[in-house]
Parts: C-alpha cells; structure tokens; sequence
C-alpha cells in the first residue's frame, strides 16, 4: 500500500503501515485526515490514534470515505482499546479516500465552479487585495432596492460540513429556476462556500500574529485589519447595513459531532448595543423560522458572543446589526444531510418577509 497527501483540506499525519492495516497518528491534537491510500488489499483496517477529545466526535460522525473521489460515505468506527479507533474498509479498485472530515477545499471550490458557471442569472466574483483573493457566487441583479443576503462558509475552513451547505446552496440556485426567481426578486445572494482557504491545510488557528502565535481568523471581524478575505467581506457588508439593504448574514460552521444537533443562533446584547421589546421578539421567531426542517436543528438567542470579534459581535456591537450563525453538526449525518440543511435554509429565508429588523 502506499499514501497519497496533499490534499488542500487535510494535513500530513505520521502512520504505519503493517500486514493488517495502516494506523495513523492523529495525536498531537491534529484531527484533519485527508488521504488516498493505493495498491490497497480488498480488506484492510484503519487504525486511527487519537487524544481523548477526538474519540467522541469520531466514533459519532465515522470515518469519511470515497472510493472514486466524488462521494464520500461514513463507515463506522470502534474503539478497539483506550485512545485507538478501528474501521474495517472493504475496497473495489485498490484505490480509498479516507478522510476524519467530508473534504472541502480548492478542489471542491473548483468543481462547484466549472458545474454552475454557465447559469444565466448567476455572477462569480472574485474579491481580491494584494495576493489574496475569495470567490463569491452572487444571485440577481442589484436595483438599489434589493436586500442583500449573505451565507458565509469556511471561515474556519476545516469545518468543512458549512462548506458542503453553502456548495449545494449555489447548486440549488443555480439549477432551481424557479425557487431563485422568486428569491431574487427581494434580494441578491451572495455566498462564499470557502471564505479562509489559506488555512485549509492546517488544522488549528488560520493565521498567525507577527511574533508566531496562532490567532483566529473568523474573529478578525472586529480588528483593525483582518486577514485581506474578511476585510473584503467586512467592507461589502457593512456597506449594505449603511444602506440599510442587510437581509440575512448567516456564517455557516461545523462543530462536527461534537454536538448532536444543528445550531443556530443569533446574539442579544454586544457593545452598548441590546435587542429588547418587538426587535427581540422578531429575532427569537427568526431563529425559529430558520430552523424549520433543517435537520437536528435546534435554535436559540444566545445571551452574548462565546468568543468576542466572531461576525454578529462585532456587527451588533458595532454597527446594531442583527446576524446569525449555524454550526452544522456530522452526527448522524453526512453530505445528504448537509444538503438537506442547504435547502430548508435557502427555503426558510425564501419564507420570510420581514428583515426590516436587522438594522
Ligand atoms: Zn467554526
């Protein structure tokens, strides 16, 4: 048997290869697998390191694998003994993708790009500074009046299950005329499946400070200046509350299995700024609303932020905007439920009328 690394959503693991099986070390607190295993026997197991965080959220989501790249199915795993994860593979072909994320990187971006880029009313975009660029994918056309919608994904870009939401979210507006028509006569949509590809082949902090310490790019909203994908964003967003044309901001991640639903949330109080009376109720029916048959969705109006300088912090602290988040959950689901969530939540927006709240 022999490895393959190197692709741009997982990083190199240490591993061994012995007559039964290969065993990977994910250890040193890296839970990003990402391999093609070739020259495979028809039977083989994985055997899979891992620290103690890791053994839930594996052992609840399975090991991710494709046999020819393009579909990626979970197979179950066990824990053999304390700190070491088992999966039996049965491989046709001799060739396996194994993965401990469903995959979303450049390669995914590219795809989703050559499958829809001939839609009519469709326009990509690509946001640039200096060497650092972002693909959008906008829906219908700006007349001034129009909201603008934003789905944000892969801010953390090893959450890879928002990416895989906002793929089919382009998918099904670029192929359901119909349902985007209808959608596009009250706003443009603009969504960024892979906001921070530049950390997609690392598996903790995207960015680093000047003196080499990891820092967290999703919460670079509120700093001075933010990795060049979120200042670009930032300015576009901040610009349509200016305009007060913000319908929904959605970020999109995953904490994979961590949690066993689906959760979204918006926040009450950042800064000087709290949403009380008639603005706290459209909120708490909001969240509720985008939540509906989204599955393993659960919906709250948190209290505050967990972490300051995340999105709807530093917009409702700052700018007394209204945002939210999802973080899609891999238990019990895979890219079918990831679709689905795409769905209902495009369909959720669709659904409502008022966003004359958000700022
Ligand atoms: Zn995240």
């Amino acid at each position: 048997m022999n490895i393959l690394w190197d692709f741009d959503s997982g990083v190199s693991q240490p591993f061994q290869i012995s007559d039964g099986g290969i065993t990977f070390d994910l250890r040193p607190g890296q839970k990003i697998l990402n391999v093609l295993i070739q020259n495979t026997p028809e039977h083989f197991r994985i055997n899979l390191l891992v620290d103690e965080k890791s053994v839930k959220f594996i052992l609840d989501q399975g090991l991710c694998v494709s046999g020819d790249g393009s579909v990626f199915r979970s197979v179950p795993v066990q824990e053999v003994e304390k700190g070491l994860l088992s999966a039996d593979l049965s491989v046709s072909g001799g060739e396996i993708r194994v993965a401990t994320r469903y995959p979303y990187g450049r390669d995914a971006l590219d795809q989703l790009i050559c499958d829809t880029y001939h839609t009519p009313h469709a326009n990509l975009r690509l946001l640039r500074r200096s060497h650092r660029m972002v693909p959008v994918f906008d829906f219908g056309q700006d007349d001034g009046q129009k909201l603008h919608h934003y789905f944000i994904a892969g801010e953390d870009s090893w959450e890879t299950a928002g990416s895989w939401v906002a793929d089919e979210m382009v998918r099904i507006l670029s192929s359901d005329a119909k349902f985007s028509s209808a959608l596009m006569e009250k706003a443009v949509v603009h969504i960024a499946p892979l906001t921070s590809p530049y950390s997609a082949t690392k598996s903790g902090a995207s960015y680093t400070t000047l003196e080499g310490k990891g820092m967290y790019g999703a919460a670079t909203w509120g700093d001075d200046s933010p990795p060049p994908e979120y200042a670009l964003l930032r300015e576009e967003v901040t610009q349509a509350i200016a305009k007060k044309k913000l319908g929904i901001l959605l970020t999109i991640h995953s904490w994979q299995s961590q949690n066993e639903s689906s959760g979204l949330e918006t926040i009450r109080t950042s800064g000087e700024n709290e949403l009380t009376g008639d603005r706290l109720d459209w909120a708490s029916k909001t969240v509720q609303a985008l939540i509906q048959n989204v599955p393993h969705g659960k919906s709250h109006v948190a209290e505050r932020i967990w972490h300051p300088g995340l999105a709807r912090d530093y917009l409702l602290g700052k700018y007394n905007a209204v945002t939210f988040r999802i973080e899609v959950t891999t238990y019990n689901q895979g890219i079918d439920g990831f679709r689905q969530t795409a769905r209902s939540l495009l369909e959720n927006v669709a659904r409502i009328s008022d966003w004359s709240q958000v700022c």
